[in-house]
């Protein structure tokens, strides 16, 4: 909770000052008082149709209650920030269970170069191996030399095992070796690494679902998790990255990485809402503990106290 506080100070300081700005010398909740909200929200990168719809529940609620106070306001904000998030999130605790139901649990992660895709596999292998698992790590991103290395480092650094080829070898190749490997040796979870190469749609595509394919070879029902990170300081161009690797490929579930250090923590109500897909990871640091499970009362909280 204090490393939440901490990362999302920047967040906090703006959505809480354009939030009292958008009250300020009002008693009472009045359409000027909702439409300096509106702004607010949507200048906090929540974006537009999420806003309109936390906007449109408090004005129904307004509505009921004619006199409702600005102290009043905020808590229904926050409480319809809540259930927003909870219409998306409703399907994940907050405990990194992996490995307990399926062995080994297999998570394609996907996201383009840069938004901490490295580092959010290795802060994840690393929670992981602490609670006693048994991890291994497919660097089928053969794309960037650097991309093998920074995972063999974090291989080490979590107590993983790695499963690699050299660059330019087939991604759906190491997949192949680091599954068969993983479920010969009884690993519980394996994390899988792509490349993020964005500029080709079709290429992405075809990449990812030959991954998949070559996957389901050795565990028919894998991967078991989609997913998608996103770096969250990036506002605009999260949203725009969800949209090409939802249609690309089936995502489900998002880690948004970088909130530490930007005012743009929105993007989590606004990305998760619109694209119908759980958060389940945040980045707050580049410590290994900077990787949080989302939990949606904790995060309203750390954003509006
Ligand atoms: P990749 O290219 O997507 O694999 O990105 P990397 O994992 O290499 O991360 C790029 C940079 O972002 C590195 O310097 C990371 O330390 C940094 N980074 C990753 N996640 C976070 C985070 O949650 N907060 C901060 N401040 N930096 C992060």
């Amino acid at each position: 909770k204090e490393q939440l506080d901490k990362g999302l100070e920047k967040t906090k300081e703006s959505v809480l000052s354009k939030l009292s700005r958008a009250i300020a010398g009002k008693s009472r909740v009045d359409d000027d008082v909702l439409d300096n909200l509106e702004e607010a929200l949507i200048m906090s990168d929540v974006g537009v149709e999420t806003t309109v719809k936390i906007i449109e529940r408090i004005q129904d609620r307004v509505a009921r209650n004619k006199y409702m106070g600005t102290e009043e306001l905020n808590a229904i904000l926050k409480d319809e920030i809540v259930n927003l998030l909870e219409e998306n999130n409703s399907v994940y605790n907050n405990k990194v269970t992996y490995g307990d139901e399926k062995k080994p649990y297999v998570i394609m992660v996907v996201g383009v170069n840069g938004v901490g895709k490295t580092t959010t596999i290795g802060k994840l292998a690393a929670q992981l191996t602490n609670n006693g698992k048994k991890v291994y790590l497919g660097a089928a991103d053969t794309f960037r030399a650097a991309a093998i290395e920074q995972l063999t480092v974090w291989a080490e650094r979590s107590k993983s095992t790695i499963i690699k080829q050299q660059m330019g070898s087939d991604p759906a190749s190491v997949a192949f070796d680091t599954l068969s490997s993983a479920k010969k040796n009884d690993a519980d979870v394996v994390i899988i690494d792509t490349a993020g190469r964005l500029h080709n749609k079709i290429n992405l595509m075809n990449e990812l679902s030959k991954i998949k394919n070559v996957m389901q070879k050795v565990i028919p029902d894998a991967p078991h998790e989609v997913l998608l990170v996103l770096d969250g300081s990036t506002g605009q161009n999260a949203f725009e990255q969800a949209k090409q690797f939802t249609k690309a490929t089936d995502v489900t579930a998002l880690a948004l990485t970088k909130l530490d250090g930007t005012a743009k923590g929105g993007v989590v109500l606004g990305i998760s809402d619109q694209f119908k897909i759980p958060v389940k990871f945040i980045g707050v640091g580049e410590g290994i503990d900077d990787l949080q499970l989302f939990d949606r009362k904790t995060f309203v909280e750390s954003l509006f106290n």
